[in-house]
């Protein structure tokens, strides 16, 4: 006789897997941290099963992947809002940060690990300092994360001197090397605050090691000008010059792009994260992601930080990039709800690097699941999960998160934080901010 584990039944489940198999009725056996089977829940009928998790006629789907965050900007959400990017990240964001310390950024990274577990997030990719604080919470959670300790041409609040951000992202790589949940990244923050040296030796760091590499990339039309003026080139153009483009680079909102820039980064297959959220708040503009997808680049979604977003709701994340693109093309079939979705799972793993641990439910992959509970009027009734997924759910509306097999909140109530405790310290940071 077959055995589980766990087994979460009662489900309409949508794998995610490449033929985009579905099962109405349908269950998700596990074994360890990894998916065993999954089938017809009458598959099921003779496995001999530790617990049952009845998912109550839910929506059971892979854990949704954030491409990119700064987690522990929880502690500046709502602080510096309705502003332009450069005036907020120089006049508000920079002042701020130079006052954080580790303790803050773990606090911050907690309560982000809280509220990303709340709804339906299993895996983050984060780019911040004292990245160590960050691997640290996320390890506390029991979320899968890929982390780097962000790096520029000017001293940092947390490393001093560049030459100590390389020597630290180099002891984080080693320090996590064997990590089930946790991945190091490079990770210098834009072509506009790294030189070209530091950008190659990110990049040779990132090559070493067979880690990510993820930046900042074409985020606004202020940064490409910015860069015609210095390197006579467009920030694609720069990296690809120096070398950088290559399936290992995750490059970040990808905004502003010639067509020439599209089909660089296609041959070189470099990854985006698209953060459409936070494009939208900061005026940023909007990235051309059908234009990106049409030359078949892996697009993953982000929330970004929370003070430019200002929730790490991937829900409303999908919501977003499904109508602005609509808008953007004056297309109403472009970023189709299915196609919104898989930026949420799978192609979001595959932009991170892990397509084939996470992203879909399939066995052999690591049990990084969520179940939505539809029992209520806004996901009532039921034509096409996807669509209402997309268009009508939200992160309040998941009732279970797992990450490698084990469940860290079902039913509103986290297994592995005292979010009451954690959010009365980010309270407590607050005020102090808000004095200074
Ligand atoms: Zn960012």
């Amino acid at each position: 006789m077959p055995k589980a584990d766990s087994l979460v039944t009662n489900a309409f489940v949508l794998t995610m897997d490449e033929a985009g198999t579905r099962f109405s009725d349908g269950a998700v056996a596990i074994v360890g941290s990894k998916i065993a089977a999954v089938g017809p829940a009458a598959d099921f009928a003779t496995w001999h099963i530790a617990q049952r998790i009845d998912a109550r006629g839910g929506i059971l789907m892979p854990g949704l992947v954030n491409t990119h965050t700064h987690a522990a900007m929880t502690l500046f959400r709502g602080m510096a809002d309705d502003l332009p990017l450069m005036n907020w990240l120089n006049d508000h964001i920079f002042p701020a940060e130079a006052r954080l310390d580790r303790e803050k950024v773990y606090a911050g990274a907690l309560l982000a690990c809280a509220e990303m577990i709340r709804s339906g997030t299993t895996c983050f990719c984060d780019m911040y300092l004292f990245e160590d604080a960050v691997a640290d919470a996320a390890k506390t959670a029991g979320m899968r994360a890929v982390v780097g300790e962000v790096l520029f041409d000017f001293p940092s609040p947390h490393y001093g001197p560049l030459a100590a951000g390389l020597a630290f992202t180099e002891s984080l790589i080693a320090r996590w090397k064997d990590d089930a949940l946790v991945s190091v990244a490079v990770e210098p923050h834009s072509p506009y605050l790294c030189a070209p040296e530091l950008l190659q030796q990110a990049e040779a760091i990132s090559r070493a090691h067979g880690a990510l590499l993820v930046i900042h990339l074409s985020e606004t039309a202020a940064e490409v000008a910015e860069l015609k003026k210095r390197f006579g080139k467009t920030p694609v153009a720069h990296l690809a010059d120096l070398g950088l483009l290559s399936p290992r680079l995750l490059a970040c909102h990808a905004v502003v792009l010639s067509d020439r820039d599209i089909d660089m980064m296609a041959a070189g297959g470099v990854k985006v994260s698209h953060n459409p959220e936070s494009n939208m708040k900061l005026a940023s503009g909007i990235a051309p992601v059908p234009a990106l997808l049409e030359a078949g680049i892996c697009v993953g979604l982000g929330t970004d930080g929370c003070a430019s977003n200002n929730d790490l709701d991937l829900f409303g994340a999908m919501d977003m990039a499904a109508k602005l693109h609509k808008v953007a093309t004056a297309d109403p079939t472009v970023v189709d709800a299915s196609t919104a979705l898989k930026l949420a799972t799978i192609d979001g793993a595959r932009a991170l690097g892990i397509g084939d641990i996470t992203g879909s439910l399939e066995p052999g992959k690591q049990a990084d699941l969520i179940v939505i509970d539809t029992d209520c009027p806004h996901l009532t009734p039921m034509y096409h999960p996807e669509s209402q997924l997309v268009y009508a759910a939200r992160g309040a509306d998941v009732a279970l998160t797992m990450v490698a097999g084990k469940i860290l909140m079902q039913h509103g109530r986290w297994t592995t934080l005292d979010v009451a405790r954690t959010m009365a310290r980010v309270r407590e940071i607050a005020a102090e901010i808000g004095k200074a």
